[in-house]
Parts: C-alpha cells; sequence; structure tokens
C-alpha cells in the first residue's frame, strides 16, 4: 500500500507565485515514487516566463517585508513552525513517498526542518548590529544588519523539506524575499511546506516557488541568475551545478552560500571503543540509504583492530532491512532514481575489479524494485579507485587499512572536498591534534550524527561555502552598513 496523505490541501499541485498558477500552456511534470517507479503527482514544469514572474513577485514584496518589524516577521515563522509540526505525519508520508526514505526518517526530517524554522524565529529578533566606538570626537558610528535583498534558493532531492526550510527560513527572518526552484525528483513537500506558509499568514509576494523538470531547471535558474535584483543564491547539490552558478553570477556579483558534494572520511584509530564506532558508522553512513552529503565516503580503520572492527561491522550491515517506505521495518528504501543504482553498482565493480574484496551485499535487490540496494560492505579498497574519489551517494561501506596517524590525516585531506569528517579515538591528545588537522567543516570525534540547527553546518574547499543554521546562519542573508554620524 503506498503511503497515503490525509490533507489534500497540502498537495497544491501549482507554482505559488503571489497566488496557486500553473505554467504557460499548463506544462506540467511527473512525480514518481522511487519505491515502485509509479508516476502519482504531476506539478507544472516552469520556464523562463515564471521564472520572471516570481522574481517580479518577490521583488516587489522586497520593501513593505523588509520594514515588518523583527517580531512580527518571528511571530510569522512560529506560526509556520506550529503548522508544519501539527503536519508532521502527512508531510513525513510525503517525504517518504517522492524521496523513499523509511517513514521514520521522513517523521524525522519534518522536526529537523521545522527545528531550522524556530530557531530562525528566534534568530529574527536578535540581528543586533553594533555600536562603534569612534576614534575621533563627534561622531556616532553604528553597524547595521540588513536584509540582502532577493534570495533564490536552488535545492536537492535528498532532503525534500529540510533542504528548502533551513534556506527559507533565515532568508525571511532577516527580512528578505525569496524565490525557490526545488529538486525535480522530490517537489511535493517543497509545495506543501509553502501552502503551510502561506496558511501562516506570509503576505503575498515574500515567498514564491515554481517547479520544473531538469531539463527546463536551467531556464529557470539562468533568468534569477542574470537578474541583478537578485542579491544572493543559495544552493545545495553537487559541486559542478554549483561552479556553474558561481560563475554565472559573477556578472551581478551576488552573494552566495553553496553547499556542495562531500568526500567524508570515517577515521578508526586503535585505542577507539569499536562498538561505539560501529554505531556511529551506521547510524552516519545509512541515514537516507547513503544519500546524505555527510555521509561517511570512505572509511579508514587502523591495523591492529581493522579485522574486529569489520566483523562488527559486517553483523551490523547484514542485519539492516530493506524495503519500501510504506512497511513500517524498513530501515533502508529505494535510492532516488535508477541513475543512483548504476553508479553504486559502477563503484562497487571498478573496487572490485581493483583487488577490492566484498564482504557484505554487493549487488540489486530486483525482487523488491529496480531501484534498491543490498547494503555493501567493501574491504582492501584503495585511493585510487571510484568509491574513494567521488561520492557513492548509496548504502556502501568501502573500508581501507592504515598505520599511522600521520598517513591516515594525509589520505583523509587527499581530497578536494571539505564537508565532513568523523573519527574515533580515546586519546584526550590525538583527538585535538586530529580534529585540528582534518580539512572539512565539520568534525565528528565519538559521533555520527552531527547536524543540528544550533550548529553551522557547510563546508571548505569544493564542497563550498557559507554556513546554514547556528547564530551565523542569519549573516549569509544580511549586509552590514556601516553608518556614521558626524557633527555631534
Ligand atoms: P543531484 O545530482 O543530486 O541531482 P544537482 O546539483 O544536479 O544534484 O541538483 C541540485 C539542484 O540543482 C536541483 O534543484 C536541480 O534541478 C538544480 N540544477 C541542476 N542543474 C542545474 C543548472 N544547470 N542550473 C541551475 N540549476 C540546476
Amino acid at each position: 500500500m503506498p503511503l497515503s496523505i490525509q490533507h489534500d490541501a497540502l498537495l497544491p499541485g501549482r507554482n505559488y507565485i503571489g497566488r496557486w498558477c500553473d505554467a504557460e500552456e499548463g506544462r506540467r511534470f511527473d512525480v514518481t515514487d522511487p519505491a515502485t517507479d509509479r508516476v502519482f503527482a504531476s506539478v507544472p514544469d516552469s520556464g523562463a516566463a515564471e521564472a520572471r514572474a516570481a522574481l517580479e513577485a518577490a521583488h516587489a514584496a522586497f520593501p513593505a517585508w523588509r520594514a515588518v518589524p523583527a517580531k512580527q516577521r518571528a511571530q510569522m515563522l512560529k506560526r509556520w513552525n506550529d503548522l508544519i509540526v501539527a503536519h508532521t505525519e502527512d508531510l513525513g508520508r510525503l517525504i517518504s513517498r517522492e524521496q523513499g526514505k523509511p517513514l521514520a526518517e521522513g517523521r524525522g526530517e519534518v522536526a529537523y526542518a521545522a527545528s531550522y524554522v524556530e530557531w530562525f524565529a528566534e534568530e529574527a529578533t536578535r540581528a543586533n548590529g553594533d555600536v562603534i566606538p569612534a576614534p575621533v570626537p563627534g561622531r556616532r558610528m553604528f553597524a547595521l544588519k540588513e536584509p540582502v535583498g532577493v534570495v533564490a534558493a536552488i535545492t536537492p532531492w535528498n532532503f525534500p523539506a529540510a533542504m528548502i526550510a533551513r534556506k527559507i527560513a533565515p532568508a525571511l527572518a532577516a527580512g528578505c524575499t525569496v524565490v525557490a526552484k526545488p529538486a525535480e525528483d522530490t517537489p511535493l513537500t517543497s509545495l506543501a511546506l509553502v501552502k503551510l506558509a502561506e496558511e501562516a499568514g506570509l503576505p503575498a509576494g515574500v515567498l514564491n516557488i515554481v517547479t520544473a523538470s531538469r531539463e527546463r531547471a536551467a531556464e529557470v535558474v539562468d533568468v534569477w541568475l542574470d537578474d541583478a535584483r537578485v542579491r544572493k543564491i543559495s544552493f545545495t547539490g553537487s559541486t559542478p551545478v554549483g561552479k556553474h552558478l558561481a560563475r554565472r553570477s559573477a556578472d551581478t556579483l551576488k552573494k552566495l552560500s553553496l553547499e556542495l558534494g562531500g568526500n567524508a572520511p570515517f577515521i578508526v584509530f586503535d585505542d577507539a571503543d569499536l562498538d561505539a564506532a560501529a554505531d556511529g558508522l551506521m547510524t552516519a553512513k545509512f541515514r537516507n540509504g547513503g544519500q546524505t552529503c555527510v555521509s561517511p565516503n570512505r572509511v579508514f580503520v587502523q591495523d591492529a583492530v581493522h579485522d574486529r572492527f569489520v566483523e562488527k561491522l559486517a553483523a551490523r550491515i547484514a542485519a539492516l532491512k530493506v524495503g519500501p517506505a510504506s512497511d513500517d521495518g524498513s530501515q533502508i528504501g529505494p535510492m532516488i532514481n535508477a541513475k543512483a543504482v548504476e553508479k553504486i553498482e559502477r563503484h562497487i565493480l571498478d573496487a572490485v575489479e581493483g583487488g577490492a574484496r566484498l564482504v557484505v551485499g554487493g549487488h540489486r535487490l530486483a525482487a523488491l524494485g529496480r531501484n534498491f540496494f543490498e547494503p555493501t560492505l567493501l574491504v582492501d579498497v584503495h585511493a585510487t579507485m571510484a568509491c574513494s574519489c567521488e561520492e557513492t551517494f548509496g548504502p556502501v561501506v568501502p573500508v581501507t587499512r592504515f598505520q599511522t596517524e600521520d598517513e591516515v590525516i594525509a589520505a583523509a585531506n587527499g581530497t578536494p572536498f571539505g564537508l565532513a569528517s568523523y573519527f574515533y579515538s580515546n586519546d584526550v591528545k590525538r583527538i585535538g591534534r586530529v580534529a585540528d588537522a582534518l580539512d572539512s567543516g565539520l568534525v565528528g570525534v565519538n559521533e555520527g550524527a552531527l547536524a543540528a540547527e544550533a550548529a553551522p553546518f557547510g563546508g571548505v574547499k569544493e564542497s563550498g561555502y557559507g554556513r546554514e543554521g547556528s547564530v551565523h546562519g542569519l549573516d549569509d542573508y544580511m549586509s552590514l552598513k556601516y553608518v556614521c554620524q558626524g557633527q555631534l
């Protein structure tokens, strides 16, 4: 039985540009359930015309929205948060239906998305500037925080609610207006969130969303990239698309937040608690079936504990239950689409051909459906294999043996990416040294679940720049204005 939604109102199936509306000529594209590969909904296939209309609406709404006192903006965001929480079950089902993750994770994502809305509702009222001691007599000097203007938010499919909430919430809190384009695989959750924002009392034009197929995504986003009225792009997705956005927005010098791909190392030192490390790896690796940008992509285990750790890991991985989100016991759902499964297969094949050994899994689960894949454990993996160089984005754990701390730090940092890294150790001096030495925006020390609305999330190197969440998150949507008053 596919997951059903109780409140039809959460499925508007249209763009929101000051009002609910369709794309030109009624163009639409299909939304597919990755568990069954069946089409179950459709949404507007927008193009340049809809992108322009959304931008006009956001631009027109900006002066009034920035003038709304922060406290009132905060109250609207709090109402939005309350509505999201109140619709947890439906939103969780919608996430699981269009994205495939187990229902418990779908519900968990709703709470995670709401936590950003609540956080930024609170932060809205604390966007304090500075009063600066003047270096000369007769002056008063201020640094004031102002909203940057219209923000374009472009999001991926792996967290259909959380990714868009953590862009829209800080933008609105800061006093910016928004144009958004969700991923083509998962447009429905974001439309449902916008529906609830409308219900929360957000004025028309402040938050606009247009959906588009993969073929038209660039047509929509190019309008925003090329228009000087869009002052900021907030993007989560792949590094090639992030670089394209950075290049193309250079002509109008927009502010950018780019949360891009990762290639997270997970290091187990020989002084670690091996059970805790195995549990932490399971949590970090298999959330959303490995389809997260902070998912450990390379696992390094120190020689003396390698075999014992692999044994513990193998038992845990073999016990995972794969199945559709509609099945209560499922821990791993389908991959998002056929392309994702092909990449996983290619990585495993390449590793095995290069001398890696399959310990658990390694194959499709065709009996469940085209997009299901076995949780997989590979050992004797080398740095040059595809699974070490590219993000696999699937339920594959590739293990590499190492000897020394210096060697593993060099290996961990030997990638153009730097989003998350993890290590397990009980040596207090080593913990300090290794946490300092790892080139990444997030470091988990004896912890596999890092993300929280109160923490800054973002990468270094080719994993991008900007931070989402935390007391720093609002700054990405604001600019500082220095005001100097003389003749006092
Ligand atoms: P993934 O490979 O995980 O789908 P992408 O970076 O391709 O990641 O997609 C993330 C988001 O970027 C999606 O909303 C997608 O539609 C959008 N996107 C993809 N290509 C382009 C492009 N050329 N210009 C603008 N947006 C794009």
